[in-house]
């Protein structure tokens, strides 16, 4: 018996290896798999069979140039397979389907009205319905993927703290949603769902996520594999000001307090649609804001020395604000800063958390 469970234990192991392969390329081929991952033939021929008649993996018949001879390319099976992916964002929650092979079928953008942690769960039960039914006789749901501002603990899905809702009790998001819909689901924190959307185009391995909207968050990618925080990294609740502004965390001073865009707004005593649209006028706040943002991303800059910093948010579309972070930067580094520096603005959470939450149940063997 005990021989029995080993085996198929090293079995299932080849199989999610191998399916965690085929997803992390794209497009590959039975003789590369078994090149670029040491398995033996037969064990790719095995699992590959097997991924095929599970539906996991489609097999599209393709004539190599000039060769004569046919290669079959292997894919995620984006067609039959798909994962949900929300942003429980305070400014706005975005909820998406993305396919298997990490194609968006469809999203939308609902605005965020909850007051209680009640109603916020109430957002992520409404999230998880509208993707499954939109997938209903389309697509298998994998998995949900939540990306949520706030403490989290990415390993457990406890949600610790949610700032802003004071009624916020812990909550373990996977139990809540295994039980209102029999899928499994991970929950990250939201910087690093940006990340892993950022990273998934563009093959990084070493860089800094910033972002700045009604709150401020930080991520951090090393050798290629996004670091666990669990609050560890809370850039925003690092203190900018001694004795300074009450912040949402109920500390004093936070860099959240003055740099984010509700700060902001609150500093220069003016609507946020008024900052945006008026820069100039308050050119004295967001200056000194930024100021301060550049500081504080400036010691984290020490601290993990990025190749790559990506700033990301609506803050970073105030005029003047980008640019005062960076001349910041550069000052503090006397010039010498040689680490490129990118706004992008339309990096996706929800996209990052379906695509992280993909990557984890294969990888915890969940398929
Ligand atoms: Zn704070």
């Amino acid at each position: 018996m005990k021989k029995y469970n080993t085996k198929s234990n090293v079995k299932a192991k080849n199989l999610s290896d191998i399916l965690w392969y085929i997803v992390s390329k794209g497009k590959t081929s039975r003789r590369e798999i078994e090149k670029d991952t040491g398995f033996s033939w037969g064990a790719v021929s095995e699992s590959v069979s097997e991924l095929i008649s599970r539906g996991y993996v489609v097999e599209e018949e393709k004539e190599s140039a000039g060769v004569g001879r046919t290669a079959f390319a292997l894919k995620p099976n984006g067609e039959e397979i798909a994962a949900i992916g929300v942003d429980m964002n305070r400014t706005e929650i975005e909820r998406m389907v993305v396919g298997f092979d990490g194609g968006v079928k469809i999203s939308e953008k609902v605005p965020f009205k909850a007051k209680t942690a009640e109603e916020v769960l109430s957002l992520i039960d409404e999230a998880c319905e509208w993707g499954i039914n939109y997938c209903k006789d389309k697509y298998r749901v994998l998995c949900v993927g939540i990306a949520v501002q706030g403490l989290v603990d990415s390993a457990t899905g406890d949600w610790k703290s949610f700032t802003g809702i004071k009624d916020w009790k812990e909550i373990n998001i996977p139990d809540r949603i295994s039980k209102n819909f029999g899928v499994s689901s991970y929950v990250e924190h939201d910087p690093k769902s940006m990340l892993a959307s950022a990273a998934a185009s563009k093959r990084r391995k070493n860089c800094l996520l910033v972002r700045a909207d009604e709150g401020i968050g930080m991520a951090v990618m090393q050798d290629g594999k996004i670091l666990d925080d669990s609050g560890r990294f809370e850039l925003g609740h690092t203190v900018a000001v001694y004795r300074g502004r009450k912040c949402v965390c109920g500390r004093k001073g936070c860099l959240e307090a003055y740099s984010s865009v509700k700060a902001m707004s609150e500093i220069a005593e003016a609507g946020e649609e008024e900052l945006f649209s008026n820069p100039e006028k308050y050119s004295e706040v967001i200056n000194s804001s930024a100021t301060l943002a550049g500081i504080a991303i400036s010691n984290q800059m020490t601290a993990f020395a990025p190749e790559k910093v990506i700033f990301t948010g609506k803050a970073f579309g105030i005029k003047g604000y980008t640019e005062r972070i960076s001349e910041v930067i550069n000052e503090i580094s006397d010039g010498q800063c040689e680490v490129g520096i990118t706004v992008e603005r339309d990096l996706s959470a929800a996209y990052g958390s379906a695509l992280s939450a993909i990557g984890k149940v294969i990888k915890n063997n969940e398929i």
